[in-house]
């Protein structure tokens, strides 16, 4: 057993989803934030928990090839990348890993259909979006930045290496005024001061830039000041916004807005077709990058004139949008009501007639959708982290469509849907990770499925041993989890200790794991694999 304090030299042998360094000392999975796979370091261990422990690189013995010097002087502090010490070569390299290893182990998916990673042409300042605490600085001085990892406390910053340069020339203009003025900061606790966040959207195909001050009041005193010094400096600018957010909430954004210059929106051009950005509208962060997974989405699609498009978890239409011209229907669904207003205009700005968008639950809008026999010849499926409900999944599958397009932002629930798409009758043909965020720890990946037919007696080619079909054992299989504790935490768990762990939650009411063969006595699960398997449980949304 492994005890605080000691230390130990040891190589790093692999990442977690957190992008954290892991190795193994005596056996137990050790995290150790801030190391490179190839790194041999002393390591000091900071905490012991059951099946795993944390610990601190003391010193790096022998650095990773994969290592790079940090561009950024706070990313050891401010937590919005996790890979700016290894090249990006290197962290395209463990996100093709992640999602193969995801896609072959939990998913049971062929790895020849696993095409190479897609990789961002910018790997620096290609967000378009940035929101940025107000605080005060060590001085006093009025300041933007990040919030460290999982607190509050703002880390100034002058210039990020993920947002578009612009943003920082937009910042100190923002900053400078709001010292000069003394417009306070806004105090979370206290429920008191004015500036919450600088929230800003740059639209790269036109290179409009907006601002929006997100401020717990109705008005800014010294507004005209603000938006003249942000013309004068700032020649893209062509909106200013003021969003009243007067709740005591973590919520960024309030409900109001208020155009203190300009249209209120900006404009940008993705796929060809024209999408306003205001400030409560979804666009996505990563243009080319998106340009580029819709492009593939379009492909795998490859819809024809007389065919019918479904796009589930829609957002504000794009990905549907994108494919609409030139098909015969495309029908959209999405849950928050102001995208389905944005889809529905956006779909009327680019001269798009043969969209039809609904707002509900995907799961409930997909059923009504059979009731109406729509017969879709493809599904886009772009759930978000937890993916798609398995009834979902069934009523997909009862349409019946050609083919279907998952575009996922997260490679494990991803493989366990894509799993049971396999017991319906659906095969992954194609997948391919594309990095939409650089230096962050995010993969997204888009996979094609494709609906086999019967042919004589084999219709199908998966293991139907391995796909839970009763209620009661949902979502994920017994294989899935054994593979998603391996790959989180090393351990190997047997059947009987997941169905040990299932029935103390009452997934499951009678199994095997109380049959004894009247001989031995049956083992019960050890507490570090009973923690591992209730966190899988956990991840895979059954618990
Ligand atoms: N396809 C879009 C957005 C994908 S993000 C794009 O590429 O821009 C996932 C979307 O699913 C979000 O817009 C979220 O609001 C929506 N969503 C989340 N849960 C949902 C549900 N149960 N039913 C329908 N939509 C849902």
């Amino acid at each position: 057993m492994l005890k605080k304090n000691e230390i130990f030299e040891t190589d790093i042998i692999d990442y977690t989803t957190e992008g954290s360094g892991v190795c193994k000392i005596d056996g137990m999975t050790v995290f150790v934030p801030s190391t490179a796979v190839g790194d041999r370091a002393e390591v000091k261990i900071l905490k012991v928990a059951k099946n795993y422990a944390f610990g601190k690189a003391e010193r790096i013995l022998t650095p990773s090839a994969d290592r790079i010097g940090s561009d950024c002087t706070v990313s050891e502090k401010c937590g919005g990348c996790l890979f700016r010490h290894i090249s990006y070569e290197a962290e395209l390299r463990y996100k093709q890993k992640r999602v193969y290893d995801s896609l072959t182990r939990i998913g049971g998916i062929d790895p020849d259909v696993i095409g190479g990673i897609v990789g961002s042409d910018k790997s620096c300042h290609y967000r378009n979006k940035a929101q940025l605490p107000v605080s005060y600085d060590r001085e006093g001085r009025v300041c933007v930045g990040f919030y460290a990892p999982r607190s509050h406390r703002v880390i100034p910053l002058d210039g990020c290496m993920l947002q578009e340069e612009i943003f920082t020339q937009a910042a100190r203009v923002f900053v400078d005024w709001a010292d000069k003025n003394r417009i306070p900061p806004y105090n979370e606790t206290a429920h008191k001061g004015v500036l919450r966040h600088l929230y800003l959207r740059y639209a790269e195909k036109t290179d409009q830039l907006m601002v929006c001050v997100v401020a717990n009041a109705k008005e800014l005193r010294r507004e005209k000041e603000l938006v003249s010094e942000l013309c004068c400096a700032l020649p893209c600018l062509k909106t200013v916004v003021l969003n009243v957010n007067t709740e005591k909430t973590n919520v960024i954004t309030g409900k109001a807005c208020r155009t203190l210059y300009g249209d209120g929106y900006i404009t940008d051009i993705l796929c060809g077709l024209r999408f306003r950005i205001s400030p409560l509208s979804f666009y996505q962060v990563n243009r080319d990058q998106a340009e580029k997974l819709y492009g593939i989405a379009a492909d795998y699609a490859s819809l024809g004139s007389e065919e019918t498009l479904i796009d589930l978890y829609c957002g504000t239409g794009t990905i549907g949008l994108s494919m609409a011209r030139g098909i015969k229907k495309l029908i959209g669904v999405e849950i928050i009501p102001e995208a389905i207003e944005d889809a529905k205009r956006n779909a009327a700005e680019n001269g798009i007639r043969n969209a039809e968008f609904i707002c509900g639950d995907a799961c409930v809008a997909a059923e009504e959708l059979r009731r109406r026999s729509i017969r879709p010849d493809c599904v886009i499926l772009d759930p978000p982290r937890k993916g798609c409900d398995r009834e979902l999944i069934s009523t997909v599958a009862e349409m019946s469509p050609k083919r279907v397009v998952y575009v996922s932002c997260d490679p494990a629930t991803l493989a366990r849907d894509l799993a049971i798409f396999t017991s319906h009758g659906y095969s992954t043909v194609k997948a391919v990770p594309v990095d939409m965020f650089p230096r962050t720890g995010h993969v997204e990946t888009v996979c094609l499925l494709s609906k086999l037919f019967s042919q004589g007696s084999t219709a199908v080619e998966f293991d139907l041993e391995n796909i839970p079909t009763t209620k009661a054992e949902a979502k994920a299989t017994y294989d899935q989890i054994k593979a998603y504790v391996r790959e989180t935490t090393g351990l190997n768990v047997s059947t009987l200790y997941i169905s040990q762990v299932k029935h103390k939650y009452g997934i499951i009411e009678r199994e095997n794991y109380n049959l004894g063969n009247g001989k031995a006595p049956v083992p019960t699960v050890p507490p570090e694999k009973e923690a591992a398997i209730e966190d899988a449980l956990r991840h895979f949304q059954m618990i």
